[in-house]
């Protein structure tokens, strides 16, 4: 399926047991920590983070594999991407299928030497066709190459997501590489840096769902994720993890 048809629910295991993800966002929020760590230690929650797209060649395959396997994911969008012709509707399927939408600037520039207002519009336009399209909302910042300054930091006006796991998909451009590499590195907890823009990639994050999924990991949103590890994320902070905060440069 691609395009604006109707989305359909990510299918649930009926295998699997109860998880915090199943958990209702009031009930857990009353839980103290040590029972949050405990339920979240006995599943291994990772968030699979996709930037540079959408793409009509890739994302929509990706979508269809995300909900066969009832995994959700980030996605990382530019806005001249999201303005090619039927990309619109890709956006929509992410947030209707129960996906994480943030923000990748307008035209994937380098916030850290670009100046304050060009950084502000590149932030900005992206987050009004968002807002076009999906409606209001808080959506996170991925900044281009993970880099941005303290003073650029302040702008955002969002919590930023790094990553902790990156296997170059985007120089490899091979997907049994890709997929070993995540593999090899992936701890709970993680969040898994791949880009829906190639194809390669894209088979990489479904196999590496494939060989996880039975190992008990659980794919989140990068939201989600938070929720799980009990951790607030703050405006201006750069997160490789929600327990792990970057430097800024
Ligand atoms: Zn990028």
């Amino acid at each position: 399926m691609s395009g604006c048809d109707e989305p359909i629910l990510p299918v649930k295991d009926s295998q699997q047991t109860a998880t915090a993800g199943e958990i209702p966002a009031d009930i857990w929020d009353q839980l103290d920590d040590a029972t949050r760590g405990a339920i979240a230690e006995g599943t291994k929650y990772v968030a699979l983070t996709f930037d540079d797209g959408p793409r009509s060649e890739t994302t929509g395959r990706l979508l269809d594999g995300l909900r066969e396997r009832g995994a959700q994911a980030t996605f990382f969008v530019i806005g001249t991407q999201i303005q090619c012709t039927g990309n619109e509707c890709l956006v929509k399927r992410m947030k209707a299928e129960g996906h994480q939408v943030g923000n990748h600037t307008y035209s994937h520039v380098r916030l850290q030497t670009a100046d304050e207002s060009t950084a502000i519009q590149e932030i900005g336009k992206n987050n009004v066709i968002l807002e076009n399209i999906l409606g209001e909302g808080e959506y996170w910042l991925r900044p281009p190459y993970g880099l941005i300054d303290s003073e650029k930091a302040k702008l955002a006006g969002t919590p930023m997501i790094y990553w902790s796991v990156d296997p170059e998909d985007w120089k490899y451009l091979d997907a049994e590489k890709v997929t070993a590499s995540v593999i090899d590195q992936v701890k709970a907890g993680d969040i898994i840096l791949l880009h829906d823009f190639y194809p390669s990639s894209v088979d990489a994050a479904l196999k590496i769902i494939d060989k996880l999924q039975p190992e008990g990991y659980v794919f989140v949103t990068v939201e989600e994720l938070f929720r799980i590890y009990g951790v607030t994320a703050e405006q201006g902070m750069l997160y490789a993890t929600p327990r792990h905060i970057r430097p800024l440069c």
